[in-house]
Formats: structure tokens, C-alpha cells, sequence
């Protein structure tokens, strides 16, 4: 049986109420609510290395009661079950109250390494902070979720995690675009893990009610719990544990940056103050290397999280969080200060995570931030697939580009070029001259050949969750099938290895899911 301590609804103050009606809730950062019980639930995937973290026997506890459990139709023993408050600044005004609308926190599980990891159901009926919602979740989503938690971690990227993935046997119903054409959709809970759920937003809601109490107990308990290493808290803790939040994040978004994620919706309440990947929604993954891309039908006018907005955002996010924990230090100038972590670690890991991708020893300042601006102005001069691009850049031979025409210097990356008839002579005279100047670089770096390699190959994955992947996994999910899921899971585990029998799941995205939803356009509704 997994060991439970609920540190969270111990130690923090409750709301009064134990019902699911909507409110506003006050001076509480919870609530307590059950799961609604579904109909028929069916487990269609788990994954076994977050029941390890758990310490989850998967094979002793049965398929069925797994189902029960982790749809909410059951608690074991040691549950409590909970949905936090907080609020947030969505698409760049303040919200009001948010909160789990239909999240539901188990319990924090230690684990026999003394490791603490709090479960959370995502749909599983409505919370007081449900407000005009229904509290559940549609399969597609639930997949999209699921895998992509999974698929972060394996890329080495700082995420939550997800143990399971239910279907309820219930219906649904959204409207995808929110233009009047709502259908129904099975239904589905998935099973997050993370050491905390706890967002910028939770500390937000105290600093705009003006409730100083809970907003300090809430800080002390997170740095307690969560950041014993900043030592007890007072002011210059408060000031510590801000500058380290925002190391954390920088850490995140370079690794956003290395893989093409696209996160859609990095409002303050998606922000984790843990500095992990939180709340997969209308996400997606570059597929041509566009930094104004966004998946997110719903932010397509002005497109404030686009790929390469994120550093900026993340920094936007990070002063409206300092903003909320001013009341705590009452000086302006230190928290100036802490907040310069932001872009001192995003700067320094951006351009070791961009030298890491094109294999250089090390990154020399002048010169290689121009070779990377000119690589940039390459991969948009036509549509590139992100991906094949820096993978297959591991395979030039630079003593042999001088030499070469720009047909053989651009034959090892023909694979990652969407519209070959864009490749005219201008064209191809860029990405030559490009290549001409990488590999010039290159012999005057002190790395191996394969070492270089080895090193591209680390940064670069192979497989990242493409968009119309996770789509044709729905697909068939849909209809009854959900193989798929596991089969991209599988997939997603080694992402950096060549797996030649999955070769299929590197190809770029072929040109049916250029325009499809779900593919290319996603919007909140889920
Ligand atoms: P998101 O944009 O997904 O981060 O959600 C913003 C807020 O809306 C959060 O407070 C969510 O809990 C809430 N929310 C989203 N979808 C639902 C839903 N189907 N039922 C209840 N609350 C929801
Ligand atoms: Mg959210």
C-alpha cells in the first residue's frame, strides 16, 4: 500500500466548506472535494516508471482497482482529497480567482527513498473553482497529457508527470473551436505526479485579496517542504528562494527552446513555482522551425505565447509572481536583484544548449552568437523541419564543405525541407553559405568527430511527440483503439536513440496534418 503524507491540507489552512458548489473561498488555500464517481472505468495506459516513483505495484493492485482509484471512484486509505486556490494573470490581465476547476489532489505519496510525490486526478468532476465548467476531461486531451508529461521527462526537460490514463465511460461534450458546433467526447481522468502541484498563481490570489496571513504561511510551508535547502524562512530566504525559483525556470524554458515545445498557455496559473512543465493543453511542437508559431487557436490574434515569446513571458510571469511575494521582503531593490537570476541562468543555459546542439567544444561569445542568428534566418528562409535538421547536422563532414557545391553541403539535411520546390538557387546558396561557416567553425574547435557527434545527438532528439503522432494515437483512441498510446510512450522512452524499427515516428509531418486540427491548431477547449 502507498504511504501517504499530506503535508499540504496538514499544514495550510482550509475553507469551511466541504461541497462542490462554486465559489468564491477566502483566507483558505483549499478546499476539501471528493472525485464525482464515473460509470465504467477502463485503465488504457500507465506508466510504470511514475508507479516505481510511488512505489506502486502495479501487478499486485489489479487493473480494476487501479481503474476505480485513479477515476476517483474509490479512495485508499491515507487519501485526502483536495482542490487548491489560486489565481492568475491569463493572456497578460489579472484573472480573479482560478483555481482546480477540475483537478483533484489524492495526496503526497514518500516514497521508500523518502521522495515526496502528491497525486493529482485531472477531470474528475467539479471543484468550488469549477465556475461555468463541468470539472471533467476529454480523451484527447487526456492523452495529449498523459504522453506528453511522460515524453518531457524522457527528453530531460523539467515537467510534472502522469501515472495513468482512464477513460470514464462517460460523454462530454465540448466545443473544440468555440464556434457553435459542440459535440460529444468520451470522457477521460488522467492520474499527474509531481512533488507539488503549487503555482505562482496560488501566492497571486493571497497578495491581490490582500490576505498577508495565508500568503506567508503558504511560503514558509513551500519553502519548508519544498526548499528545505534555503534554510528557515525570513526575508532573505523569501529573496533566495525567488532567485532560485527563477534559476528553475530559466532552466525550463532553454530546455523549451532545445526541443521545439511550444507551451500555448503560460499563464502566472501554469507556472510552476517548482520550475516544471505544468498544465499540457492547446501545446505543440515545432514541426518547421517558426519562432512566431503558436498552436493556440485562442491566442492567435496576437500571439503572445508564440515559440519564441517564451523567454520573455517566462520573465513577465516571474515578476508578477515577485509582485505577489513583495508584501513578505517590503524592499524593491533585493527583489530587482533576485529576479536577475531570470536571465543571467537563461543566457548562460541558452548558450550552452546551443552549443551542445551544433557540437561545439565550447561557446565563444562574438562568433557564435552571429553563427546562430544566421542559422536562425536559415531555418525560416524555408519551411525546415526542427528536428531532422539538427539531427541530421550532426552528420557533415566539415573538412569536406569547402570543397562541396551546395547540393552535396545540403544533402545530408534534404530529409528535414518541407516544400523541396522552395529550394531554388537563392535558396540553397543561403543554407551553403551557412553550412560553410559552421563547418569553419567547426575546424577550429578542439572536439573529436565523434565526439561531436555523441554530443549533437544528446541535445538533439530523434523522436520528439509531434503533433499529428499524438493526433492519429486520438484518432484511434476514439474509436475503441488505444494501442497507439502505448506504442508513443514506448517510442518517447529512448528519444535520443536511433530505434530504426520505429523510424516511421521521425518522419516529419506529412502534409494531411498541415492544416488539421489538433495538428497544427488546438484550442483551450479540452
Ligand atoms: P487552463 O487554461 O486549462 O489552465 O485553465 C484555466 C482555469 O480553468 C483553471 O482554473 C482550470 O481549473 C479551469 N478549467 C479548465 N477547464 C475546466 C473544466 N472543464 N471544468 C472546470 N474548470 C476548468
Ligand atoms: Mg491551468
Amino acid at each position: 500500500m502507498l504511504s501517504f503524507d499530506n503535508s499540504f491540507v496538514r499544514e495550510l489552512p482550509a475553507d469551511p466548506d466541504a461541497t462542490n458548489r462554486r465559489r468564491q473561498v477566502h483566507n483558505a488555500c483549499y478546499s476539501y472535494v471528493a472525485p464525482t464517481p464515473v460509470t465504467a472505468p477502463r485503465l488504457i495506459a500507465y506508466s510504470r516508471e511514475v508507479a516505481d516513483l510511488c512505489d506502486l505495484e502495479v501487478d499486485d493492485v489489479g487493473m480494476h482497482e487501479l481503474a476505480e482509484v485513479f477515476a476517483g471512484n474509490k479512495a485508499w486509505p491515507g487519501m485526502d482529497a483536495y482542490a487548491a486556490c489560486y489565481g492568475g494573470h491569463q493572456f497578460g490581465a489579472w484573472a480573479g480567482q482560478l483555481g482546480d476547476g477540475r483537478a483533484i489532489g489524492l495526496g503526497e505519496v514518500v516514497n521508500r527513498r523518502g521522495e515526496r510525490w502528491e497525486l493529482q486526478l485531472k477531470g474528475a468532476g467539479p471543484t468550488p473553482y469549477s465556475r461555468t465548467a463541468d470539472g471533467r476531461a476529454v480523451l484527447r486531451s487526456s492523452i495529449r497529457e498523459f504522453l506528453c508529461s511522460e515524453a518531457m521527462h524522457h527528453l530531460g526537460v523539467p515537467t510534472t508527470r502522469a501515472l495513468s490514463l482512464v477513460t470514464t465511460g462517460e460523454q462530454v461534450v465540448r466545443d473544440m473551436f468555440y464556434d457553435g458546433n459542440a459535440r460529444s467526447e468520451p470522457g477521460a481522468v488522467v492520474c499527474r505526479v509531481s512533488p507539488s502541484f503549487i503555482r505562482f498563481g496560488n501566492f497571486e490570489i493571497f497578495a491581490a485579496r490582500d490576505e498577508l496571513d495565508v500568503l506567508k504561511t503558504l511560503a514558509d510551508y513551500t519553502i519548508r517542504v519544498h526548499f528545505p535547502e534555503l534554510g528557515d524562512p525570513c526575508p532573505d530566504v523569501y529573496l533566495r528562494w525567488l532567485a532560485e525559483i527563477s534559476r528553475r525556470t530559466a532552466i525550463m524554458i532553454a530546455h523549451w527552446m532545445r526541443v521545439g515545445f511550444v507551451h500555448g498557455v503560460m499563464n502566472t496559473d501554469n507556472m510552476s513555482v517548482l520550475g516544471l512543465t505544468i498544465d499540457y493543453g492547446p501545446y505543440g511542437w515545432l514541426d518547421n522551425y517558426d519562432a512566431g508559431w503558436t498552436p493556440n487557436t485562442t491566442d492567435a490574434s496576437g500571439r503572445r505565447y508564440r515559440f519564441g515569446h517564451q523567454p520573455n513571458i517566462a520573465m513577465w510571469n516571474l515578476v508578477r509572481f515577485a509582485n505577489a511575494i513583495y508584501p513578505l521582503i517590503g524592499e524593491t531593490e533585493p527583489i530587482e536583484s533576485a529576479l536577475k537570476a531570470y536571465p543571467q541562468t537563461f543566457e548562460r543555459a541558452y548558450r550552452e544548449m546551443m552549443a551542445n546542439k551544433l557540437g561545439l567544444g565550447s561557446f565563444r561569445h562574438d562568433e557564435d552568437d552571429a553563427l546562430i542568428a544566421d542559422l536562425f534566418a536559415v531555418l525560416q528562409a524555408t519551411e525546415t523541419d526542427m528536428t531532422i535538421f539538427y539531427r541530421r547536422l550532426a552528420n557533415i563532414e566539415p573538412a569536406e564543405i569547402a570543397a562541396q557545391t551546395d547540393d552535396q553541403r545540403i544533402a545530408p539535411l534534404l530529409d528535414a525541407y518541407y516544400s523541396p520546390a522552395e529550394l531554388d538557387e537563392e535558396v540553397k546558396k543561403r543554407i551553403g553559405g551557412w553550412l560553410c561557416s559552421y563547418a569553419a567553425r567547426l575546424m577550429t574547435d578542439d572536439l573529436a568527430m565523434t565526439e561531436r557527434r555523441a554530443k549533437m545527438n544528446r541535445a538533439n532528439p530523434k523522436y520528439v511527440l509531434r503533433n499529428y503522432l499524438a493526433q492519429l494515437a486520438i484518432d484511434k483512441a476514439e474509436t475503441g483503439e488505444p494501442t497507439m498510446v502505448d506504442e508513443l510512450l514506448e517510442v518517447m522512452r529512448r528519444p535520443y536513440d536511433e530505434q530504426p524499427e520505429h523510424e516511421r515516428y521521425a518522419e516529419k509531418r506529412p502534409d494531411w496534418a498541415r492544416t488539421r486540427p489538433g495538428c497544427s491548431a488546438l484550442s483551450c477547449s479540452s
